[in-house]
């Protein structure tokens, strides 16, 4: 049937039309809490979603995206990520940087060149990702994220969002999940897919990161061992 939309995709659209203005306006990420914080806008988002598409496969406990890319975490996202592993328990944040050195130690040029390209705002070349470990090391034992109130941007939105990547328009989700969902949705006879769109987040998230550096949270975390080594 052409044209059909989940029953409460009105609703979505609505949410997504007012909230909209919200984004370009954000002053903080992770800080206040209320719409004035990006994440609460990008929680808010992912909430609906959820709501407008019960089968999504981003359900709670999904984790495979933490294994499965490097990704990129802003100077303004990182303090909170930072935050967070302060207010942990010493043995735990130790544990957490002994994992990185384990896992991305070997790694540290690849890292830094990525962070180079990406805090001036070039693209990453698949060369450099493909030899890097893609195991997030925030990612506790018992496959949950050990930071996941300060969880950065994109591990909020990831499985939510449609993205415009080289001007061309598709879901910001997984390639192990998101084919059989576009698949379920087609075989449900829904062919119009209402999402938030990510290139806004990503703009404001940018603006609000003032030109700080852009770095792969591996890295980040091996700087911070290097900071807590005794002199
Ligand atoms: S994007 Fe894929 S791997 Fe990530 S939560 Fe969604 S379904 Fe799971
Ligand atoms: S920070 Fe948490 S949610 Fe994000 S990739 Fe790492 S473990 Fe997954």
């Amino acid at each position: 049937m052409s044209g059909m939309q989940p029953a409460n995709a009105a609703l979505l659209q609505a949410t997504i039309r007012q909230t909209a203005p919200a984004i370009p306006q954000a002053d903080n990420a992770g800080v206040s809490g209320d719409p004035r914080d990006l994440f609460y806008l990008l929680d808010y988002l992912t909430f609906a979603v959820d709501r407008a598409y019960p089968e999504i496969p981003c359900t709670k406990g999904c984790n495979h995206c933490c294994h499965n890319q490097v990704f990129r975490v802003t100077a303004l996202e990182w303090a909170n990520v930072r935050g967070a592993l302060f207010a942990m328990r010493p043995d735990e944040r130790q544990e957490t940087l002994e994992r990185t050195e384990a896992l991305f130690g070997a790694y540290r040029s690849e890292l830094t060149t990525m962070a180079e390209l990406w805090t001036r705002g070039e693209r990453v070349p698949e060369s450099l990702h493909e030899p890097t470990p893609k195991t997030c090391p925030m990612l506790g034992g018992d496959g949950r994220c050990t930071v996941y109130e300060a969880r950065p941007a994109i591990c909020r939105g990831y499985g939510y969002f449609s993205a415009t990547i080289d001007d061309v328009p598709r879901l910001l989700i997984c390639k192990q999940e998101g084919p059989g969902w576009i698949h379920h949705l087609e075989d449900t006879g829904i062919d119009q897919l209402p999402m938030p769109n990510w290139n806004p987040v990503q703009r404001r998230l940018e603006t609000l990161n003032e030109g700080q550096p852009i770095k792969p949270l591996p890295l980040w975390l091996l700087e911070l061992a290097d900071e807590l080594k005794p002199a």
